[in-house]
């Protein structure tokens, strides 16, 4: 049995050495469950030294595996990558920077053994991340989980270890506007989740900044959500009606008061808020179609400049 281990790397060159050591802390374990190992080292177009240390450990230990991106392809093209070229009958993703301990390893997979398809971490605890950050986490799972029927669990990592069936599952998956978190959740399968306390990085900067952080989250929302162009529906509906509302209002004022040219100033802000809600729900479906039209392209989710 062959267990393959994906290591998305952006910048992560302190990282590399020092994860591999870490990994093979497990070794007493695999010898153990007769597990074979193969890590495979995503470089995402890193500008860094990332991809000659991966070559260093090539060179000292054939199970490590280099798959290099041509340019910065983002994380989630990274797994994908991952699961493309893992060739084991369990496969496990993990962070470059230790955030995933792979300490955790051996008891994720006595539940594997015990018959769950994936075993899946999250941390109940946000220590050592901008409390501002936090609470935008908390309110994206909160929306999320309310608009989308796909579950999403609150602190989940994308620290997974799972079978061959749900990995061919996930490759079955091919959309181009990847939202990893949401494909785990959509493809179903019996999940046991783990909890642990937050770790931080071991070395270097997080590669996610808030910005960042809120584009992902608009992939997430418009990826396993329609809800948003329902809601777009319905405030046209709500404006229809107070229209509507205002329409009779003001006959009535105009036979009864005979009062014709006033609320100048009303019919301005009028314009102005149905102006902006509709704006507001042309983004909306903007955004859908701008994933549309990224899918229907069909582009590559990632191109390969080097494998070892
Ligand atoms: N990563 C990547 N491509 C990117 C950004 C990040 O492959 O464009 C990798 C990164 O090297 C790390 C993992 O994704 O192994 C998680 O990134 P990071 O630790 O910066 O995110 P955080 O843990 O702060 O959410
Ligand atoms: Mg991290």
């Amino acid at each position: 049995m062959l267990l393959s281990v994906i290591v998305p790397c952006y910048n992560e060159e302190e990282n590399v050495p020092a994860f591999y050591e870490e990994m093979l802390k497990n070794e007493a374990f695999l010898e153990e469950e007769g597990l074979d190992l193969e890590i495979i080292y995503v470089d995402d177009g890193s500008k860094d030294k990332t991809v000659a240390e991966v070559k260093k450990l090539h060179a000292k230990d054939p199970r490590v595996h280099l798959v290099s991106f041509s340019r910065n392809f983002g994380k989630e093209a990274g797994i994908y990558a991952g699961f493309q070229k893992a060739k084991g009958d369990y496969v496990v993703m993990m962070d470059a920077d230790l955030q995933d301990p792979p300490s955790l390893l051996p008891e994720m997979f006595s539940y594997i053994k015990q018959g769950y398809d994936s075993v899946a971490t999250r941390r109940v605890t946000r220590k050592g991340e901008p409390p501002i950050r936090s609470f935008f986490a908390r309110l994206f799972y909160k929306i999320m989980n309310k608009i989308s029927k796909t579950e999403m669990m609150d602190g989940a990592r994308d620290y997974r270890l799972m079978t061959r069936q749900v990995v061919d599952a996930i490759l079955s998956m091919c959309e181009y506007n990847r939202f990893t978190k949401g494909i785990f959740g959509w493809v179903g399968y019996e999940t046991k989740w783990l909890e642990y306390e937050n770790v931080e990085r071991a070395h270097g900067k997080t590669k996610f900044n808030f910005w960042k952080l809120f584009l992902y989250s608009i992939d997430g929302i418009t990826a396993f959500s329609t809800v948003p162009l329902a809601l777009s529906s319905f405030m046209g509906v709500l404006f229809c009606l107070a229209a509507f509302i205002a329409i009779v209002g003001l006959i009535v004022k105009n036979i009864f008061f005979h009062d014709p040219v006033a609320g100048w100033p009303s019919l301005v802000c009028i314009i102005l808020l149905v102006s902006g809600v509709q704006l507001f729900c042309v983004g909306i479906l903007g955004q859908y179609l701008s994933k549309t039209y990224l899918e229907v392209k069909k582009r590559p989710i990632y191109l390969v400049k080097e494998e070892l």
